[in-house]
């Protein structure tokens, strides 16, 4: 089961850092096409480390792509599901 997290602290900063990423992996991705290499949006998470399912926020998003995924409020905070890919952290966690 998701945990629900609101939008702020940790998550709103991977958030904001991930709207800069989007750039650098537009970059990246314009410079592997050139080079003839894998040049996908999961090319980049995969070689950057990067929760794909997420893009790094570490909240799930919507089915349809487009924003996150809310499970509810907490006073006047929305929740969002924690994406359970990376467990919140953004980052892609390695099998063992
Ligand atoms: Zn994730």
């Amino acid at each position: 089961m998701a945990r629900s997290v609101p939008f702020t602290g940790e998550h709103l900063a991977r958030f904001l850092a991930g709207q800069k990423r989007w750039n650098d992996a537009r970059e990246w991705r314009a410079r592997q096409t050139e080079a003839g290499r894998p040049s996908t949006w999961l090319d980049f998470c995969r070689s950057h480390g990067i929760c794909a399912a997420c893009a790094a926020a570490g909240v799930a998003l919507n089915g349809n792509g487009v924003g996150f995924k809310t499970l509810g409020w907490s006073a006047n905070l929305p929740l969002y599901e924690e994406c359970t890919a990376c467990g919140g952290t953004g980052k892609v966690v390695t099998p063992s």
